[in-house]
């Protein structure tokens, strides 16, 4: 029943590389920074990086022109093959920051090159887009294939597309809090907090801690005096016999406890005797005669 955050895992999604990503790690780098204004302070720190980024930009214009990037370029930026060695002139496969020929990178099932298609990361390995499916999680909720954004509650293997992790009572979207019942339902804080006693004292939810008194429960700061401030959490207490509500050992004896006829003492012991006229004495302090 506890409070769980809600995470999402990207640890197994599938990242689909579209053609303007098939640059190198530096590229993608500065292909960010060239759509983020805000980055691209005229910061008086110019670096030898300039030297990368104008070559990016024309990798980057490259692409959306569909032009041809120059080979002394394309050397530049990607290098040897990671799978053949030999240079990379016009266009390469980037995976975890290794440069290949698109046909020799292979799919890791079918071992077919990948070549220009799409194709998918999964677990530090590359499919094409036939052999995905094998490897994708299926969601516990519409029994699709997940194929990016997984989402998994913690402690959980199940995992969902983001829009499937939803309540189970009123449907809602689960973003950050949820709450797990006793039998794997999701549900929001609202409806977590319907399912839930309400204190008898403040009628909020009692989430974790309870405590029953008089067929009541309480949250164990809620059970407190109810003419002063007392918490009586662990204490000896009374139930006022007008109001049922409880009350300290001190205000039981100031407003409600009986005056012993004997002892003139008050009375707050559970049995005490009383009689037909309408006295009360401690047991100790009755005497028939
Ligand atoms: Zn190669
Ligand atoms: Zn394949
Ligand atoms: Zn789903
Ligand atoms: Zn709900
Ligand atoms: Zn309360
Ligand atoms: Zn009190
Ligand atoms: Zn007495």
């Amino acid at each position: 029943m506890a409070a769980s955050a809600l995470y999402s895992s990207n640890s197994a999604s599938a990242k689909f590389l579209s053609s303007a990503h098939r640059l190198s790690k530096a590229s993608e780098k500065s292909f960010q920074n060239i759509n983020d204004d805000s980055k691209n302070s005229d910061s008086a720190d110019k670096s030898g990086f300039d030297l990368v980024d104008e070559l990016t930009q024309n990798l980057v214009n490259a692409f959306e022109n569909k032009e041809v990037i120059p080979p002394y370029e394309a050397e530049v930026m990607f290098g040897k093959c990671t799978a053949c060695d030999g240079l990379i002139e016009k266009e390469a496969n980037v995976v975890n920051g290794q440069h290949y020929h698109p046909s020799c990178l292979t799919c890791d099932d079918c071992k077919q090159p990948l070549g220009n298609e799409k194709y998918f990361i999964l677990k530090d390995k590359s499919y094409c887009k036939r052999c995905k499916d094998k490897y994708l999680e299926t969601c516990s909720k519409c029994g699709k294939k997940v194929e990016e954004n997984t989402i998994r509650a913690k402690g959980s293997n199940d995992a969902y597309h983001p829009d499937c992790f939803v309540c189970q009572t009123c449907g809602c979207v689960l973003h950050g809090k949820f709450f797990k019942t006793d039998d794997g339902n999701h549900l929001c804080e609202a409806d977590f907090m319907a399912t839930r006693k309400k204190c008898f004292r403040c009628g909020r939810a009692v989430m974790e801690l309870s405590l029953q008194a008089l067929g009541n429960t309480y949250h164990p700061n809620c059970f407190m005096c109810s003419l002063c401030p007392k918490k009586l959490d662990g204490e000896v207490f009374f139930f006022s016999n007008e109001t049922k509500q409880p009350l300290c050992k001190e205000d039981y004896e100031r407003y409600e406890a009986k005056t012993c006829s004997g002892c003139s003492g008050k009375i707050v012991e559970e049995k005490f005797i009383s009689t037909s006229n309408d006295k009360y004495f401690h047991q100790d302090c009755y005497s028939p005669n």
